[in-house]
């Protein structure tokens, strides 16, 4: 690929990584445009991938650069996620950006100097019964499963089942699945298997893809970077890849290694592969050292919802 850097980098799953640095001098010819977008997904991209789903954090750095970024004239910041908006923002806590909630079915902006608690939800409107159906799932797996290694993520009207930490991941996986293919006999919910998790979302449900042409389409970047390490995000990248092809904005797509085994259906998709989160934290501070001319963030951005810690979602 032409905008590729040409020294032979390290390979991960037979793709390509590379530093953080190679990633900055891609995106350098980028960064005189102006109105710019950044977006990122969250888990395994601003957050190091852990066994239980509720323990994830930013990485500080990370929050540092995105912060930065958010307070950084004509730059936009996005979050896109499977969780929650409000389990999000709770976790990464930064003023002025956007946050798209179980892949944008849920939609909310934080301003800047506002407490996270105070966040006001936009949903994606979808036909009402499959809210209950979703509870109604869900109540029937936690009744199946009592184990411990299950978590149960209500994202309503979606669902995720993780087992990460169960004992046998591949029969985990088909006790979850007999029990919600029990419960919804007609397969009215749509099945995401995951690596270690089963998501399951009403059809017509927004993804990323969709969250990604809705940035676009509302904040009209000259230059978009999206930041993702999972199949969800290969569909962002499809959709910022194409909208740059159209000559409607210049970008990248830029693919975390956290998974080296879905690697194959994400890096075909992206421009550049990072090796993990903390490259990610690195790329993200030297674009906001870049767009914000060196410029600190202010006191009053960095203490931007930090008085909300205790409002973070926790099950
Ligand atoms: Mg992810």
């Amino acid at each position: 690929m032409e905008r590729r850097p040409s020294r032979d980098p390290v390979t991960l799953a037979g793709y390509p990584v590379h530093s953080a640095q190679e990633a900055l001098a891609l995106a350098a010819p980028m960064l005189d445009r102006r109105p710019v977008l950044v977006a990122s997904d969250f888990d395994g991209t601003l957050s190091h991938l852990v066994m239980d789903p509720w323990g994830a954090q930013v990485l500080p750095l990370a929050r540092q650069a995105l912060r930065a970024l958010a307070v950084t004239p004509d730059t936009s910041v996005a979050l896109i996620s499977g969780r929650t908006a409000n389990d999000l923002v709770g976790r990464v806590r930064i003023g002025g950006a956007t946050y798209l909630g179980n892949h944008g079915v849920e939609r909310a902006r934080l301003p800047r100097r506002s407490r996270a608690v105070s966040l006001r939800i936009e949903m994606a409107p979808l036909p009402p019964h499959f809210m209950a159906l979703a509870e109604a799932i869900a109540v029937a797996v936690e009744e199946a499963i009592p184990e411990s290694w299950l978590v149960v993520e209500r994202k309503l009207p979606a669902v995720a089942f993780h087992y990460r930490a169960a004992p046998d991941i591949a029969i985990a996986g088909m006790r979850v699945a007999a029990v919600v293919d029990a419960t919804d006999v007609d397969r009215q919910m749509v099945r995401f298997p995951g690596r270690r998790a089963l998501e399951l979302r009403p059809p017509g449900a927004p993804a990323k893809g969709e969250s990604m042409r809705h940035l676009l389409d509302e904040h009209r970047p000259a230059a978009a970077f999206m930041l993702g390490d999972d199949r969800y995000d290969a569909r962002a990248f499809e959709v910022l890849r194409a909208a740059r092809e159209a000559g409607e904005v210049d970008g990248l797509a830029i693919a975390v290694a956290s998974h080296p085994e879905v690697l194959p259906d994400v890096a075909p998709h992206a421009d550049i592969v990072l090796a993990g989160p903390s490259d990610v934290a690195a790329f993200l501070s030297g674009l906001a050292r870049h767009l914000g001319g060196h410029a600190r963030p202010s006191p009053a951005s960095l203490d931007s919802g930090r008085s909300s810690a205790d409002d973070a979602h926790s099950p």
